[in-house]
């Protein structure tokens, strides 16, 4: 039986196409570090951690990881840790990560997707195949809307909707004058057939806030407010108040998470990360205790590069609690952008081939693997200099 026996880390910053700001946010998306995992026959496999400082979890819950971290903990801790282990036994790999040092579930994300990867190429098989299967094949897109102006917002909400995306989410909490302004500009721009959300990221200072502030962004038809409060008793608070379903991201980052939510009535709907619970393993359990529960989601990340991006894919095309369409970004080199603006954060990509948007969906690659390879050229223009030599 084929074993990881190698395991090597990178960090590359690809060029962004706009900024893309939320509320904490400080750092630049795109600046993420790369795992390249090979076994013993020399198949290899390749995974992301789209790590950022600024992003952990409420009330100093989960920490922050910076691309320099997550280098840190993989090469130091999780590299002895997984070397030797059986191709395809992620319940073995996530107990040694485990083992070897607690949290940074991004840093252990990273590895797990290239071992899925790895796996997948050395089976002749996608991922898809090794999750249980697809439940769906086409990944619906939300485009995203970072903070930006309210005239430059209005105008990318009308580009994405022409060229087929369905769902837009804006980004709001920081001023909720503006952001009901933002909110009525863009639903008069787009008309009643497109599902809006807003995400606050924890902005509203407090439920009162959250919930004035949302009722009046109500009456344009919300198909869900995400995170608007810090703190699951926070979220209850809103989701008590308001018509409009809540969703929990900050709060939601694994299984238990979810099961304190659901114990009080905090959301209706769970946003799920491949890399918060710390691999796609962990993101179906996050996945099946939400079903158990009758709570719906979606797949949400932090704008990936195309490899992490894939992984992303898979979770949404396999986990049937997933029905809501997904913040992913739709990862496309340079040589194949055409000027579209839907799910484009980024002005280029690191696979050989991009995923195409077609009537607002991703289809899910079949390759082995995570379907689509790495451009190695790529991977070599976008590195940067990482913190561990
Ligand atoms: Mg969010």
């Amino acid at each position: 039986m084929n074993k990881i026996i190698d395991i090597h880390t990178l960090t590359v910053q690809l060029p962004t196409r706009r900024e893309h700001k939320w509320t904490g946010l400080t750092e630049p998306i795109g600046r993420y570090v790369l795992v390249k995992l090979t076994d013993s026959d020399g198949h290899v496999g390749w995974g992301e951690a789209p790590a950022l400082k600024d992003w952990g979890g409420e009330f100093g819950r989960y920490f922050g990881e910076s691309p320099a971290i997550a280098e840190l903990v993989i090469e130091r801790y999780l590299k002895p840790a997984i070397v030797g282990i059986e191709v395809g036994n992620f319940g073995a790999l996530h107990e040694r990560m485990d083992a070897a040092i607690k949290g940074y579930p991004y840093a252990k994300a990273a590895v797990e997707f290239a071992a899925y990867d790895l796996a997948g190429r050395a089976l002749g098989v996608p991922v898809h195949r090794l999750l249980g299967g697809a439940v769906r094949r086409r990944i619906p897109v939300t485009h995203s809307l970072g903070l930006i102006g309210m005239e430059e917002a209005v105008r990318e909400a009308r580009s994405v909707v022409d060229e087929g995306i369905r769902t837009i989410k804006i980004k709001v909490g920081q001023d909720p004058r503006r952001d009901i302004a933002i909110v009525k500009a863009i639903r008069a721009e787009v008309g009643p057939a497109i599902d809006l959300c807003v995400d606050a990221n924890e902005g509203y200072k407090t439920p009162g806030e959250a919930i004035r502030t949302l009722r009046e962004m109500e009456l344009q038809g919300l198909k869900y407010a995400e995170q608007p409060v810090m703190g699951i008793e926070g979220l209850a608070a809103v989701a008590r108040a308001i018509d409009t379903p809540v969703m929990a991201d900050e709060s939601a980052w694994n299984a238990h998470d979810v099961i304190q939510i659901i114990e009080r009535r905090a959301a209706q709907i769970v946003s799920i990360y491949t890399t918060k619970p710390g691999g796609l393993y962990r993101a179906m359990e996050v996945a099946a205790v939400a079903r158990a529960a009758g709570l719906i989601c979606n797949v949400n990340g932090s704008v990936e590069t195309g490899v992490g991006n894939l992984a992303n894919l898979q979770l949404a095309a396999c986990a049937p609690a997933v029905v809501l369409s997904c913040v992913i970004p739709v990862s496309t080199p340079a040589a194949q952008q055409h000027g579209q603006l839907g799910g484009i954060y980024y002005r280029d990509d690191l696979l050989v081939e991009g995923m195409r948007l077609i009537d607002g969906c991703i289809e899910l690659p079949d390759g082995p693997g995570m379907g689509i390879d790495v451009d190695l050229a790529k991977v070599a223009k976008y590195q940067i200099q990482g913190a561990v030599a």
